[in-house]
């Protein structure tokens, strides 16, 4: 099963700058300032092992979208702008053979995790099938309201493709696109859900914009079994430590240090942490990382958990 990130971003598309692009050649060069290259594959070794991410790539700035891919069946969670560059990404590689067939679960309606819809090119394809998953029983609402005037020239129903929206009820445990999803209501303005995805003993658990209280011990002990086993778990880390505990308390989002606890608790084999803050940097988000295994590494029992961060086109294997 292969995993694949669209978009990675919270809140809002955070752009990459000319400014941000000079800073990152400049530290290249300076990094590179002593090696005397021979050959171009010199330099692209250089570039793999001796760079920091934050120098030779970047996190990324589309809003949340990640792509669960087991064979043919296609699902997707959130619609933010990531989605546009999915839709891109299918038609430049299948042309007339593109997929027909999409599932989209939503963790909220939030415009960072729609935005994207309005440009997702197989919406407009006659023969297309969209169904969209969610626990929110107004998002054909959402969905038509961004499509259509004053906000966007074309109205939802002139779209070419078959669009269905399925509301699930929390808990419960549906069939869907070959997985077994159970949805799970998180603490969120407005309310948020998170799926858990199970196919053939792999467990892939999508938990964004979810706030954890850490003084709640009912909050706890329910995501652990949310999460429990979980190979992988996409996890709501947009904020630090010091920030959900003081002026982003209760602005509906987690920080990296929970989501260890969780996840180790959880026996989780993989927490990607999701949802990055828009104004923080490659570099932050390299040093958040970092931070984030240190902590992970003093991990006394159990399987030892693997910590990654996501970012634009990354592909995790399950
Ligand atoms: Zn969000
Ligand atoms: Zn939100």
């Amino acid at each position: 099963m292969e995993i694949r990130f669209w978009g990675t971003r919270g809140s809002l598309p955070a752009s990459v700058t000319a400014k941000i692009i000079r800073q990152k050649v400049q530290s290249a060069l300076e990094i590179a300032q002593e090696k005397g290259f021979g050959s171009g594959s010199d330099i692209e070794a250089f570039i793999d092992n001796e760079l920091p991410f934050w120098v030779k790539g970047t996190y990324g700035a589309n809003t949340p979208c990640i792509e669960i891919r087991d064979g043919d069946d296609l699902v997707l969670c959130d619609a933010g702008s990531g989605l546009r560059d999915f839709g891109n990404h299918l038609l430049r590689s299948y042309g007339k053979a593109s997929p027909k067939d999409f599932h989209i679960f939503l963790s909220h309606l939030h415009w960072d995790h729609i935005q994207g819809f309005p440009f997702f090119i197989p919406a407009y394809v006659k023969g297309n099938c969209v169904t969209v998953y969610g626990c929110h029983k107004d998002m054909s609402k959402a969905f038509s309201v961004q499509h259509g005037s004053p906000f966007f020239p074309i109205n939802f129903k002139d779209l070419g493709a078959d669009i269905h929206f399925v509301v699930l009820s929390p808990g419960k445990t549906y069939d869907i696109a070959g997985f077994r999803v159970t949805a799970k209501e998180q603490n969120h303005p407005g309310k948020s859900y998170g799926y858990r995805f199970e196919r053939d003993g792999k467990i892939i658990v999508y938990s964004t914009d979810s706030e954890h209280k850490t003084e709640s011990d009912e909050d706890f002990s329910s995501f652990v079994d949310f999460f429990s086993s979980a190979d992988l778990l996409i996890f709501d880390a947009q904020y630090t430590l010091i920030d959900a505990w003081t002026i982003k308390e209760d602005w509906g989002h987690s920080n990296n240090l929970i989501g260890v606890e969780l996840a180790q608790k959880a026996g989780v084999k993989h927490l990607c942490l999701y949802h990055h803050e828009p104004v923080s940097s490659d570099k932050d988000l390299d040093r958040f990382l970092q931070g984030t295994r240190k902590l992970a590494s003093h991990q006394k029992e159990g399987v030892q958990l693997q910590v990654s961060i996501a970012w634009d086109g990354m592909v995790v294997e399950v």
